[in-house]
């Protein structure tokens, strides 16, 4: 069956991967992104998000089945706030009085195993309280500080989107609409994201070392694409608020074996 699929961070790495495996086996792909895409927009603002939302909306006819979310920044700015949770938050409640009108509309996120290391707790809950000028604020302090806390903004963004699937899953506008909401949670692909920190091969090792994946390594985005059309494809009936990792088994390396330990 042939589907719609909006896909934001179109012009690189998984986005890029994930928009031309789906058109590859004929669907139809509207792309979102700052820059090379059908719909270019800025979705670090609230104005870019309507906007963006608006003109995909358009250009699929007032038809989408699957919005797959992978715009993202790595930087340790109050930007990757902007864009990693509120650029998703935000333009997928735009999309969703169009997405729930699908047979099998689907959603999923790219979160990252960044959502399972050390983030501000501040910030997160800022983030979950859907509070951008705060979280915004919080991220800002900590660039300002330049105390080593700026390193703890991307984590805190995968946490909080990772969280913010969980918080949103059951709700009548997702489960009751017949819509999984999940994420993936991926560990070093190779896409321009980590081109730029690793340029040589001792930072590749360094890398490597600080992220091990015993499982095959470093992943090629086409490996994240293939999850994340599974989770938006009509196969995908009950699998709902995961963030999925995959990670070459760096998850079970940090979290350990006994990952069932919340009811004591
Ligand atoms: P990438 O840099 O190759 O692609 C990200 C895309 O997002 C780019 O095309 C960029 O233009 C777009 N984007 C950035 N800011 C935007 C904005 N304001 N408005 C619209 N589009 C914007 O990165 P990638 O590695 O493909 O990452 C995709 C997602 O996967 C990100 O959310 C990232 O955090 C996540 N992720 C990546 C890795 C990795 O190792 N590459 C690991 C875990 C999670």
């Amino acid at each position: 069956m042939m589907r719609t699929y909006v896909i934001t961070g179109s012009a690189s790495g998984i986005g890029q991967a994930t928009a031309e495996k789906l058109k590859g086996l004929g669907n139809t792909v509207i792309g979102v992104d700052i820059h090379n895409a059908d719909v270019v927009a800025d979705l670090s603002t609230p104005q870019g998000r309507i906007d963006a939302a608006k003109k995909a909306i358009e250009l699929s006819n007032n038809s989408i089945d699957a919005v797959i979310a992978c715009a993202g920044l790595a930087y340790p700015t109050a930007t990757t706030v902007s864009v990693n949770y509120f650029g998703v938050t935000e333009f997928l409640n735009e999309l969703l009085p169009t997405l729930t009108q699908s047979k099998t509309p689907r959603v999923v996120i790219t979160s990252s195993v960044a959502s399972i290391m050390p983030n501000s707790a501040e910030l997160v809950e800022a983030m979950c309280a859907n509070d951008e000028a705060k979280a915004v604020k919080i991220a800002q302090e900590l660039v300002d500080a330049a105390a080593g806390g700026e390193q703890l903004i991307y984590g805190s963004t995968k946490r909080a989107i990772s969280r913010w699937i969980r918080q949103q899953c059951l709700k009548p506008h997702w489960a009751g609409a017949g819509i999984p909401i999940n994420a993936v949670g991926p560990a070093i692909v190779m896409t321009p994201m980590v081109d730029q920190i690793i340029k040589t091969p001792e930072e590749r090792e360094g890398l490597s070392k600080l992220v091990p994946m015993p499982l095959n390594g470093f992943m090629e985005p086409k490996t994240v694409a293939s999850l994340l059309m599974w989770l938006t494809g009509v196969e995908n009936t009950h699998v709902t608020g995961q963030t999925i990792y995959i990670d070459g088994g760096f998850e079970r390396i940090v979290r350990g074996e006994d990952v069932w330990s919340w009811k004591g």
